[in-house]
């Protein structure tokens, strides 16, 4: 029996509903906060390439433009900012997507190699328009990893193309793997121009850039690492930096090798 007199408990009942619902509201608020920021942020990304296209269309129109060489120029331009909007709506709709938890993940067993191997098939041309290497550190057996093909593909393309973007003419980025029992690491290493602690921290922030300018020049979106580490870590773990200013930086992250709960299985049956 409750030894508290009927009033006092509906006092501690009503106190306790309505800290519940300051909680909600907080959350609440909260969420509407991310989404004006989220609103504002994205507004100001678009406007970019919008203006840029814009600007070289409306010249042209204009009728200013004499020479056939610069007005090619300027479509190319005009070209070229509408190919960036594309990227920032493409991975602007994955991350809200993923975000949301609206993507499911399709976990299968496939050879983690093979698709390294793809990566750099479909990278190595803009390697070698740096004079840049692009490789394994060594030569290894297929190794099966249990995760989502697709996404860890894309995975793989964002930090190649950033170890390849981030780094100097005739610089090399390897790719390796460490192969444990229950688990593999797979690290892209780069000899580029390293990211200091400081940043570190906020890289996987949508749209954070250490040097925005040049950074855009080399036509990033600004979200490439923040749906890395929401695919990574929708596996369970987490992406790893090491980086010196100068030298260079190594992202990692690890896969199961195999189904837990297939394994687990498999074990049981075994120990009958
Ligand atoms: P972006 O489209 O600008 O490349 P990302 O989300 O992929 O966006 O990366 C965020 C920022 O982190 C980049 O703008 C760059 O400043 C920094 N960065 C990412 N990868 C590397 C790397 N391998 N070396 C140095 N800096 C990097």
């Amino acid at each position: 029996k409750s030894t508290l007199n009927p009033l006092k408990r509906i006092n501690q009942e009503i106190y306790s509903y309505a800290a519940n619902k300051q909680q909600e509201i907080e959350e609440l608020k909260r969420m509407a906060a991310y989404r004006r920021e989220f609103l504002a942020d994205v507004s100001h990304e678009l406007k970019t390439p919008i203006f840029a296209a814009q600007g070289f269309i409306y010249t042209l129109l204009d009728g200013a433009v004499k020479d056939k060489s610069v007005r090619n120029k300027f479509l190319k331009k005009a070209g070229k900012s509408l190919d960036g909007l594309e990227m920032l709506v493409n991975d602007l709709l994955t991350l809200s997507h993923i975000e949301a938890g609206e993507i499911k993940m399709h976990f299968e067993s496939f050879d983690i190699l093979a698709l390294v191997h793809d990566v750099i098939d479909q990278l190595e041309g803009k390697a070698e328009k740096k004079h840049m290497q692009l490789k394994l550190d060594k030569a290894y057996e297929p190794i099966e990893v249990y995760a989502d093909y697709n996404r860890i593909y894309q995975v793989i393309i964002n930090l190649v193309t950033n170890a390849l973007k981030y780094s100097s003419e005739d610089t090399e980025v390897v790719i390796g793997f460490e192969i444990h029992k229950a688990d593999v690491e797979v690290s892209v290493k780069d000899n580029g121009s390293g990211i200091s602690p400081e940043h570190i921290k906020r890289i996987f922030d949508r749209f954070y850039r250490i040097d925005k300018s040049r950074s855009k020049d080399r036509g990033g979106t600004g979200l490439g690492l923040a749906i890395v580490k929401h695919i990574v870590e929708a596996h369970g773990s987490s992406v790893i930096v090491t980086s010196a200013v100068g030298k260079g930086s190594t992202f990692s992250f690890k896969l199961p090798r195999m189904n837990p709960i297939k394994h687990k299985v498999v074990e049981s049956d075994e120990a009958e």
